[in-house]
């Protein structure tokens, strides 16, 4: 009997070349996606958050280069015109945007963005790079829980979460410009169904560049 082709044909998968992806979260303030998003980022060393840069002022605890860059309007409205953000939205009154130059680098290198944005964003995104975007939305289990959540942030005054409320309704009504929708009734199943969305997306044959030479020896390999 002559041996098996090609001993050394074992491949293991997650070393293969693949195309990165861009794993979009978004969900109305206080639905649990900043939780999820953190979740997933320490659960899997391959995925990478993208660091928005924001107008806002940070909030307690809040990191610069972490969370956000804080930024100026200036340098906001600097970053619009040179064409430095793969997209932006203005949300609740302030300027939201990503940065073109890490994520550009990092898809060449396989890298696989995590991105916590508005629809408006999503859209945007989707619109620039269709086939590396997959769209999660996360929806809470009821409108009360939603109050009840952006309250216990203790962060935001009651004016300012009345205001959330309102634009959380408003974020709810674009919920069918998303691939995926996971109701975040209980935190580590909505965090399991999430990975299991993720780490589905990475299968898919079109991701999978590198699967390339390993089908075609595959295809001839003579086993016999
Ligand atoms: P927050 O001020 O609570 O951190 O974020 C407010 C909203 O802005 C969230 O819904 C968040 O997803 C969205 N957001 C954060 N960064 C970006 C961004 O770079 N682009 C867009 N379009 N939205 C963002």
């Amino acid at each position: 009997m002559t041996e098996p082709a090609d001993n050394a044909m074992t491949v293991d998968q997650d070393t293969l070349h693949r195309r990165g992806l861009l794993f979009i979260l978004s969900s109305p303030s206080g639905a649990g996606k900043s939780t999820i998003a953190r979740m997933l980022l320490e659960a899997d060393a391959s995925l990478q958050l993208s660091v928005s840069v924001t107008t806002r002022p940070p909030r307690p605890g809040e990191v610069d280069g972490k969370d956000y860059f804080f930024i100026g309007e200036e340098r906001f409205e600097e970053m619009v015109k040179q064409d430095e953000l793969l997209e932006w939205a203005h949300v609740f009154g302030y300027r939201y945007g990503t940065p073109k130059a890490t994520v550009k680098q990092g898809l060449r290198e396989g890298t696989d963005f995590l991105f916590d944005i508005d629809w408006q964003g999503t859209q945007q995104l989707y619109q620039r790079a269709e086939g590396d975007v997959v769209r999660v939305f996360i929806l809470p289990p009821s409108i009360g829980q939603l109050h009840d959540r952006l309250r216990k942030r203790g962060t935001d005054s009651e004016e300012v979460i009345a205001k959330r409320m309102a634009e959380a309704q408003s974020e709810i009504s674009h919920w069918d410009g998303y691939d995926y929708v996971v109701i975040n009734d209980d935190v580590d199943g909505c965090f399991a169904k999430v990975r299991e969305i993720l780490h589905a997306e990475r299968m898919r044959r079109a991701r999978q560049t590198g699967l390339i030479d390993f089908v075609r020896d595959l295809m001839v390999a003579d086993d016999s």
